[in-house]
């Protein structure tokens, strides 16, 4: 069983943030172990790629699943669905995240958050 911190949702009214607009670099969340805080970078899901979010094709496929993102591929706010992974610093647990990212007007970038898990170790 994966320990979620942030569920999805279907009926986020805002994003998490407008690029451009708001000014909050990162979501910040105390690690589910140890306390400590740990950031996502909002930034970091826009023109990067799985590499860069430390994230394997395998791992995108599980998470497509267990978010139920079928074969539309859409986020549950209806944009891009980013996928990712995280660690505390302090203690090195893993976090997958997943974002929706879509771009209503020309380089304006709505984010929304749908979800953060703790990686169990095998
Ligand atoms: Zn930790």
């Amino acid at each position: 069983m994966k320990k979620e911190i942030v569920k999805p949702s279907y009926s986020k009214p805002y994003p998490d943030i407008i690029t451009g607009c708001d000014t909050s670099e990162c979501y910040i969340f105390d690690c589910l172990i140890c306390k400590e805080k740990v950031k996502l970078a909002y930034k970091e899901q826009i023109f990067t790629n799985n590499e860069d979010r430390n994230i394997t094709k395998e791992e995108c496929d599980y998470l497509k699943e267990f978010y139920n993102i079928g074969y539309v591929g859409k986020s549950h706010d209806g944009g891009a669905p980013i996928f990712g992974k995280i660690y505390c610093e302090k203690c090195k647990a893993n976090y997958f995240t997943y974002t929706g990212v879509s771009e209503p007007l020309n380089s304006c970038y709505h984010i929304y958050l749908q979800g953060i898990m703790l990686v169990e170790r095998e």
